[in-house]
């Protein structure tokens, strides 16, 4: 199997090496990702500037490693377009961090997986829940294990897994989910500060808050210590509302529509 690695905290992060280490009795590997940590930069690709693909040493490890100035999803296509052969599988992280609820539209980790799907690739975002941990060990074994375990499934081919991992010993895990997506909103509490020379910034400092939580979301899983997958997909159309805008498509149809 061919796997392609990427990442949002950068090439030299430690979840990168753990994944890496995880999946080399897989197959060959690749890792492609940025050169310094890009989390939270959500989808951007870049369209302004050379992209460049350094080739790095991981410590000795038997991969093909690159640092790029691109972006997570910059990676994933760089990645899946520069190899010998595509990747079978993109796996994005492991990422230091939860990204669970709407975090997933900001995490630049759950963004390069939702590339790898628009690129046709079969993809697996995995996180670990702690932003402080060393410990990648758990999250690792989940992410070999599983990347064996799907590759009979049949996804459809807009989807990807989101996979939470609660920071615990693989012991102490107590079981898996597949989950849907809670809700997590920020209070955004902005918070006005002033520089040196008395000209005003500003910096987020919103507290989470969990406004779906419960049963069958991912929130509630990994709270449950439980191993979060959520099957997502990027279609983020409205079904429900279709319907709901008939008159109003009617009605302004009706002035758009020349006698
Ligand atoms: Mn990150």
């Amino acid at each position: 199997m061919n796997i392609l690695i990427v990442n949002d905290d950068g090439i030299f992060a430690p979840g990168l090496r753990a994944a890496a280490e995880a999946l080399l009795p897989l197959g060959r590997v690749r890792a492609v990702a940025p050169e310094r940590e890009q989390s939270a930069v959500g989808h951007a690709i870049t369209l302004h500037k050379p992209l460049r693909l350094d080739p790095v040493d991981l410590n000795g490890l038997p991969v093909e490693a690159f640092a790029s100035n691109g972006t997570p999803a910059d990676c994933v296509i760089l990645g899946a377009l520069t190899g010998e052969a595509p990747p079978d599988l993109v796996v994005s992280g492991i990422n230091r961090g939860a990204n669970l609820g709407e975090e997933v539209l900001y995490s630049g980790t759950v963004s390069a997986a939702m590339e790898a799907a628009i690129q046709g690739l079969r993809a697996i975002a995995v996180s670990v829940c702690s932003y402080t941990t060393e410990d990648f060990r758990a999250a690792a074994r989940a992410t070999a294990l599983l990347a064996e375990l799907i590759q009979g499934v049949d996804l459809p081919d807009d989807c990807f897994l989101n996979v939470n991992v609660p920071s615990l010993p693989w012991e102490d895990l107590c079981g898996v989910e597949v989950t849907c997506l809670g809700r997590r909103s920020y209070i955004n509490a902005v918070e006005r500060r002033e520089d040196p020379r008395g000209r005003p910034y500003y910096w987020f400092s919103g507290e989470p808050q969990e406004t779906r939580s419960g049963a069958g979301t991912d929130i509630g899983a990994v709270a449950a210590g439980r191993i979060s997958i959520t099957p997502v997909h990027f279609d983020v159309t409205s079904f429900e509302t279709i319907e709901r805008l008939a008159t109003v498509a009617e009605a302004l149809s009706a002035r758009v529509a020349q006698p």
